[in-house]
């Protein structure tokens, strides 16, 4: 058994696509999945997302292992396919592909394949990253649609840049830029990942595309999980490994850069930037134990963090200590970090052993 473990709760799992499909009652789901169903075990996920109608990941080589492990549901590239030999193995374990620049309509259209591939042609809304401007748009589609490998009708995506910026009129304007490119022979028509699903309702269009959403986690950095009734999926724990007396003018940690201002209890917990606990989490960043917050000191080191429980304390070697889910919630713990919560859960190393609950 680990004791650095991140347990795995697949009931909120089902609750939040619950939750999603309530918000938006009239869309498929391409539930996001990709990079390793942002470390909460890409298969575990995939196995226990039935109900939806399609999964969604960023590279090849993630649908290559969903298809190995014989999940079977239509799955996405989101970010295409980027050599034409791939091609064929495309159609061979029937993976859909984003199709965003020339070099990839070129490719595919010039390809032998034995069966036509079912395509999602990228419009760029303002995002500047994937995607075709709308004055090649059309052009696209034409060329595309009369390509033998090109299985009709095609269908349309876009990706917002700021649909977490509830009070920014950009969003809406950027689903008029697409709504004008829908064609009357296009097919499915997918805009909104979790922000837009949750905050632009006008966006939700045949299929939305949660991630973040999914995993219990809100898409704002100032609203938390809980105003949209998410759970959290994830819980990132570790226990304390030691508890110990500490002296008023005494440092902890490499660099000695935190001194106590008073005499204090310490708990040394066993995780650290060896499990992808972040090494830049500052002091002060909240970590729960036995049902209260305390606050990190000192740096984080590879194996080991440190937390300040007061000498009043009554906290023993081996209590549970959560780093970040049920109780603390990832947001609020990345924005001590000056990051978001999507990068604190994807980067949990192959250490931290994830139990399924
Ligand atoms: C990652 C991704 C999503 C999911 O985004 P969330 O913010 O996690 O919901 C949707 N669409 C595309 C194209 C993506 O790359």
């Amino acid at each position: 058994m680990n004791i650095t473990r991140a347990i795995i709760n697949l009931k909120a799992l089902q609750h939040n696509l619950k939750v999603l499909k309530k918000q938006a009652p009239n869309s498929k789901i391409l539930a996001i999945i990709k990079a390793n169903a942002y470390g909460h075990g890409m298969i575990e996920i995939a196995k226990n997302l039935t109900d939806i109608h399609g999964l969604g990941v960023a590279r090849f080589n993630e649908a290559l292992v969903l298809r190995h492990a014989h999940i079977k549901t239509p799955i996405v590239l989101l970010e295409g396919f980027f050599a034409k030999e791939n091609l064929p193995l495309l159609v061979q374990h029937d993976l859909q592909t984003v199709i965003h620049s020339e070099e990839q309509v070129q490719d595919l259209i010039s390809a032998t394949l034995d069966k036509p591939l079912t395509i999602w042609l990228k419009l760029d809304v303002g995002m500047h990253r994937l995607g075709f401007h709308a004055h090649q748009f059309k052009k696209m589609y034409q060329l595309l649609k009369h390509s033998k490998n090109v299985k009709l009708p095609i269908n349309l995506i876009c990706h917002f840049n700021c649909a977490d910026e509830l009070d920014n009129p950009i969003t809406e304007k950027q689903i008029q830029l697409f709504k004008v490119q829908i064609q009357e022979d296009s097919g499915l028509n997918s805009l909104a990942s979790s922000a837009a699903t949750l905050a632009w309702p006008t966006s939700h269009a045949d299929m939305i595309r949660p991630g973040i959403a999914l995993y219990g986690i809100s898409p704002f950095a100032d609203k938390e999980a809980e105003e949209f009734s998410l759970q959290p999926v994830m819980t990132l724990k570790s226990r304390l490994i030691a508890v110990r007396e500490h002296k008023k003018g005494e440092a902890v940690g490499y660099g000695a850069n935190w001194v106590a201002p008073q005499d204090t209890k310490l708990g040394v917990v066993a995780v650290g930037y060896g499990d992808g606990y972040p090494r830049m989490a500052p002091e002060g960043t909240p970590i729960l134990v036995n049902g209260r917050i305390v606050p990190l000191v000192g740096r984080v080191s590879m194996d080991m963090l440190t937390v300040d429980l007061g000498l009043d304390c009554t906290d023993k070697v081996g209590d549970d200590v959560t780093l970040w889910g049920e109780g603390l919630s990832a947001t609020r713990v990345s924005k001590h970090m000056g990051t978001v919560a999507y990068e604190l859960i994807t980067k949990l190393t192959a250490r931290v052993e994830l139990q399924y609950l």
